[in-house]
């Protein structure tokens, strides 16, 4: 069957019915997958003024090569890689019309041999198998996938710390867990070769995250990188969390808040920005309406470009029900944070998510008068 996404139309086997496991039924064309497209055409474009010299594009596992055919449509040098010859044949017909090339290469071997200035790994599962590969041959930007969200935020443990070499907590901010575990083993990748990885977009969707990291090849801004890595407490009883910067974490034995010893300690992470507010704000707006997802993709952007920059989000129905109270409308709850004088935003990872400098207990008082 054909589909049209952004304009581009492309050949596609879909999931087999009743199919839901493993890469053959990710292989062809995943219609979940097209807010994360849409997203990437959107970066593609507002990239493409930031970094002139950004022509040349991959995609790394192209499967259909849907999204290497939305690159090449923008101008961008766009080859499309995979292992499977089916893939790469149906990728080959799609992208001929727009210029680009498909090549049957192990992501790894093609990434080790050179360069593209533009590389996205969007693989079924965990990207880090491929990340070393990644930062060798990329030259300015990273755009990375992982769906593997349970050991991405703690969920699943031991594949978490195994693939992440880190250790992830699961809390109730379990998306941005994931996000920053992800970002900060990326971060170190780069880092051991000697270059900086900093994301200038990100977002969690459903059941994957994404991030955008512009590479530089700079050892001094590498380790300037890693300073932003770190730990996060969080008690399981009050959940109060407190972050701290470094290598080596200083482990409270209970919670400084409540006294409980009910304290997990997250990390190393990524404690800095997981997005640059003005780059986004241009994706937001590069964002046109002959995409599928525009409507969500633009509010997702605009809500990601406003987000306050700590490593942590809270989720009202979740303290409201610590505070035994009835939730109330988000934009309400946010501006009684403000009121009260506290930085507060919505956050993207969920209808009830936001962020705020304040902690539980101020918040419990700001909030006191509403619902
Ligand atoms: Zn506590």
């Amino acid at each position: 069957m054909e589909v049209t996404e952004g304009g581009v139309t492309v050949e596609v086997e879909g999931a087999r019915d009743g199919a839901s496991e493993g890469r053959a039924d990710e292989v062809f064309y995943n219609p979940e997958m097209e807010l994360n497209r849409d997203v990437t055409v959107a970066v593609l474009r507002a990239y493409a003024e930031r970094e002139s010299r950004a022509e040349t594009y991959l995609d790394a596992m192209a499967a259909s090569g849907v999204r290497a055919a939305r690159a090449a449509a923008e101008g961008y040098d766009a080859t499309a890689a995979d292992v499977d010859d089916d893939a790469v044949a149906l990728a080959g017909r799609n992208l001929a019309p727009y210029g680009g090339e498909a090549l049957q290469r192990d992501a790894n071997a093609l990434l080790h041999e050179g360069f593209f200035d533009v590389v996205d790994v969007d693989p079924y599962g965990s990207p880090m198998p491929f990340a070393d590969a990644a930062v060798a041959g990329t030259r300015n930007l990273l755009c990375v996938t992982a769906t593997d969200t349970a050991p991405l935020c703690g969920a699943h443990f031991d594949s978490g710390v195994r693939r992440y070499d880190t250790v992830p907590r699961n809390t109730e901010y379990h998306p941005e867990m994931g996000l920053r575990v992800l970002i900060g083993a990326l971060v170190r990748r780069a880092a051991s070769r000697d270059k900086a990885a900093v994301p200038i977009c990100s977002h969690v969707s459903r059941h994957y995250a994404r991030t955008y990291l512009e590479l530089e090849a700079n050892a001094t801004d590498a380790t300037a990188t890693l300073e932003e890595l770190g730990f996060v407490h969080h008690c399981e009883d009050c959940l109060e969390r407190d972050h701290e910067f470094g290598r080596l974490p200083d482990v409270p034995e209970d919670c400084p808040h409540c006294g409980s010893n009910r304290v997990l300690t997250a990390g190393p992470i990524w404690l800095g920005p997981v997005a640059d507010a003005g780059f986004t704000e241009r994706v937001a707006d590069e964002v046109t309406d002959d995409m599928g997802e525009a409507a969500r993709a633009r509010s997702m952007l605009q809500t990601v470009a406003a987000e306050l920059d700590t490593p942590t989000h809270y989720d009202q129905h979740r303290l409201c029900k610590q505070w035994t109270r009835p939730a109330v409308g988000m934009d309400e709850f946010v501006a009684a944070l403000r009121e009260a004088g506290f930085a507060a935003s919505h956050a993207h990872y969920s209808g009830t998510a936001f962020k705020s400098d304040a902690t539980v207990a101020e918040m419990r008082e700001a909030t006191a008068e509403l619902g």
